[in-house]
């Protein structure tokens, strides 16, 4: 699964769009990405418009032509964007108001018109890539449309609460890995004739991580048993992505601090962890958008 998106959540979101719909993308999704050999990118954020936290917002356009769709506009942050054979485009096609008029269609990378930008230069989470796409009169078949048109809006919301248990789950294990190599860390890094371990501030920090990390998971694993008996409610996965986010960020933070100036080095895991675990707030919805999200459930 890694294949369609190191990310993450792009490729949960378009495994679960593919089989929502039932469509050719299923087949491709299974058969060549499953098997490693296929890219899926999902082109949500227009560029420099609208980023996923407003996709109601969308500008790229998709005109109906007899039996076409010719799609104009542009796409920026998108996952895999460099590598992607196949691009799940979310586009209006129609003037309804808000998320109605949206559409989600296929456009394979070899059609004319479409063209990749920038590999955008990033903080961390460097083992995939971000890139801006664009979209010049690309002309795709209508059988191309993923579900019904004007339901693009609602497809991707549909999946949004697995996208964030999916990502409070691998928030979890990533926070999980900074502990324990940490932990191994402190245990064998000497100072002052002891270990690092030794020192009772280094013990008490490290309690307070390993209760952080318990009632996460603990929370974790609860929303996932509601979301196997479909009773999660609207402020569950919002709850899930958030606290573990912050928790995952304050935490490798603390991490870092018991490698000294190792911590610094991209050579040490726990230096990448730090600067992967920043665009957390950011992607999937951002804590912000969380915070919103979980209000409305008062
Ligand atoms: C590495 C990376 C990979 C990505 N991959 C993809 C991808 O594959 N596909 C895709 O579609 N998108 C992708 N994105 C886009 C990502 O989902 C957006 O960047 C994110 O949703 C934020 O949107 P924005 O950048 O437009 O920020 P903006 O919407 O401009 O937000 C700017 C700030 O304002 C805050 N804000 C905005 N609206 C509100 C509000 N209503 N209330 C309070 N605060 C608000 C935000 O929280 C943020 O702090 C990716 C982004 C990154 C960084």
């Amino acid at each position: 699964m890694a294949t369609v998106d190191a990310d993450g959540f792009a490729g949960d979101v378009v495994g679960a769009v593919a089989h929502q719909q039932g469509h050719q993308v299923a087949e491709f999704f299974h058969l060549a990405v499953a098997a490693g050999r296929q890219f899926i990118g999902l082109g949500g954020a227009d560029r420099g418009i609208a980023g996923r936290a407003e996709l109601q917002g969308i500008k790229t356009r998709a005109v109906r032509m007899d039996d076409n769709f010719v799609i104009n506009g542009s796409k920026t942050f998108i996952s895999n964007g460099q590598h992607s054979d196949l691009v799940i485009v979310v586009a209006r096609t129609s003037d309804a108001p808000g998320s109605k008029g949206t559409s989600l269609i296929l456009v394979e990378a070899d059609r004319p018109g479409f063209r990749r930008g920038r590999n955008l230069d990033k903080l961390g989470h460097l083992s995939s890539d971000t890139s801006e796409l664009f979209f010049d009169d690309v002309t795709v078949p209508v059988s191309n449309l993923l579900g019904a048109e004007g339901t693009g809006f609602a497809s991707l919301m549909g999946e949004l609460p697995q996208e964030r248990l999916t990502l409070a789950v691998s928030l979890m294990a990533s926070a999980q890995k900074a502990f324990d190599i940490t932990w191994d860390y402190v245990n064998s890094r000497r100072a002052f004739g002891k270990t690092i371990m030794d020192f009772q501030d280094t013990r008490y920090k490290l309690a307070d991580l390993k209760a952080e990390l318990s009632v996460g998971w603990a929370f974790v694993d609860q929303c996932l048993e509601k979301h196997d008996r479909h009773a999660l409610t609207s402020a569950d996965a919002p709850i899930a992505k958030l606290w573990c986010t912050e928790m995952r960020g304050r935490l490798v933070d603390s991490c870092l601090q018991f490698f000294g100036g190792y911590g610094f080095m991209r050579e040490y895991e726990i230096c990448r962890l730090y600067a992967d675990a920043r665009v957390q707030r950011i992607y999937g919805g951002t804590s912000e958008i969380m915070r919103e999200l979980i209000s409305r459930s008062f």
